[in-house]
């Protein structure tokens, strides 16, 4: 009996690594000791104030649901902190949050093996219209949505699109970039926006997933037609990831019939995806058409100065505060996208915590090792294209000229094809840094290599020399 909080919070753990990412479950997971159980109260013991403060913040509807599965709805979570005072430490219980609404914690995908139905409130009879939750993440504002060069035309044509929806011409607005730039973030301040200003609105964010499975489960219980006309209710409907689709040809066959019916009756669509449309392979061309007609935006990759605002804006709204000289060290060091970004800060903020530990240089640069060892190598076009120069032996700059001689050519077309494979980056955007191309360009040199690797072993042999190279 006396270890039966320890079998609850092991069991809790299970659920818990299952629906957050590893290095989160690390983080804010794995340093927690359970105290007790009384009553169907849960103690927790967490090693700071900060502890607290997050885990609250993020991950409270995580928490809250994994207690009552295990402790029935009576369950509860109280938390014991280790405070720190110059000579001792002692202890301090705080009740869990009480409140019950239920919100997906920021930027990571709905806890699935918990809520078995996700949303599907078309299902519910007589449902008026102003019922429908919008699914809308609060914290992902347009005020806390930094601009810079890298995303100004898509979020100027998000608040265009949020004061005016489905009255300007970027209907559909459809927004494109590799992942962690910003996609589902701007497309929530979107929605949250119309709301604001136009409360009358109907707006609904759906992922592409979601809206796939919901499709599947309507058409098993032969009640499609409840499910488009659910559908065809929305005023602005905000479909993330819609990269989803492909393949899926009957999804994709019924998103055509509601995408229709509502750009026909001047209703507002936003679509992110994670490829330039064109580039949507396994998509029907007649739906791929429609996605022009509005206006297509990309987000690219920040600079220096956009991603140190943005750590500062994070930090600042996390109420923690940072050295100007960490916050320069990390901005220049993480280049990939703005989560792993988030993600360094939160691990160092949590590490310093944790340890009780300054935050120094040194320990930002030990958790940026361990961090970037852990993640997946993600290579800058720039990257690829200074390895493949330097292996033709041709001089950068010469990649940019408009010449036809045929080395160059050819590197050119290996560098685009293996900052597709390799990079994030969009087609449009490999093309603009391999002399200035667009993208049916790239599109025209990854075939011609992809052609090539099939037919020609010796260019075979080359390319997987090269390959190791880049993965070195
Ligand atoms: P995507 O959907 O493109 O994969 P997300 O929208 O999930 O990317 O963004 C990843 C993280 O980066 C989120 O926490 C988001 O708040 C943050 N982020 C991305 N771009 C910006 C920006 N311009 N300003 C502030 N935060 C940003
Ligand atoms: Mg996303």
């Amino acid at each position: 009996m006396t270890s039966n909080h320890l079998n609850i919070w092991n069991k809790c753990l299970e659920v818990i690594k299952d629906n957050t990412s590893e290095q989160s479950y690390a983080t804010w997971f794995k340093p927690i000791v359970p105290l007790s159980l009384h009553n169907q109260v849960l103690t927790i013991q967490v090693p700071s104030m900060f502890f607290y403060d997050w885990l609250e913040d993020h991950y409270i509807d995580l928490l809250r649901k994994t207690i009552k599965r295990f402790l029935g709805p009576d369950g509860k979570l109280e938390y014991s902190i280790l405070m720190d005072s110059s000579d001792q430490s002692y202890t301090m219980v705080m009740p869990g949050s009480n409140h019950n609404n239920i919100k997906n914690p920021i930027g990571r995908p709905a806890p699935e093996n918990l809520s078995q139905s996700p949303i599907n409130p078309f299902v519910i009879p007589g449902l008026k219209k102003l019922q429908i939750d919008s699914q809308l993440n609060e914290n992902y504002t347009f005020e806390n949505f930094i601009e810079g060069d890298c995303n100004r035309v898509a979020r100027q044509g998000g608040l265009a699109v949020a004061k005016n929806p489905g009255k300007t011409a970027f209907n559909p607005l459809l927004i494109y970039s590799g992942t962690g730039l910003g996609k589902t973030h701007l497309c929530h301040a979107i929605g949250l926006e119309v709301k604001r200003l136009h409360p009358d609105k109907t707006v609904l964010y759906v992922q592409a997933e979601q809206f796939t499975n919901q499709y599947v489960t309507a058409s098993k219980n032969k009640n499609l037609n409840d499910f488009v006309h659910f559908y065809q209710m929305i005023d602005v409907l905000i479909i993330d990831d819609i990269q989803f689709l492909a393949k899926k040809t009957m999804t994709q066959e019924t998103f055509f019939h509601i995408f229709n019916y509502l750009h026909q009756n001047n209703k507002q669509l936003i679509i992110t995806s994670d490829k330039f449309p064109a580039d949507l392979q396994d998509m029907e061309p007649r739906l791929l058409s429609r996605f022009k007609w509005g206006l297509t935006a990309d987000l690219q990759t920040p600079d220096v100065a956009t991603r140190s605002a943005i750590l500062r804006d994070k930090l600042y709204s996390n109420g923690i505060s940072l050295p100007d000289e960490i916050v320069n060290y990390l901005a220049t060091n993480v280049r990939t996208n703005v989560r792993e970004l988030e993600g360094v800060m939160i691990s160092l903020v949590a590490q310093s915590s944790l340890n009780k530990k300054a935050i120094t240089i040194e320990l930002t640069q030990q958790i940026l090792d361990r961090f970037l060892r852990n993640s997946v190598k993600e290579v800058s076009v720039e990257y690829i294209i200074n390895i493949v120069c330097d292996y033709f032996n041709i001089p950068l700059e010469q990649l940019a000229l408009k010449t036809r001689k045929r080395q160059v050519v050819e590197a050119r077309q290996i560098a685009m094809f293996l900052a597709k494979k390799y990079s994030n980056a969009s087609l449009a955007t490999i093309g603009k840094q391999c002399g200035n191309k667009d993208h049916a360009t790239v599109h025209h040199a990854c075939k011609t290599v992809a052609d090539r690797l099939d037919t020609d072993k010796q260019f075979k042999v080359m390319m997987a020399d090269l390959e190791k190279k880049i993965s070195m």
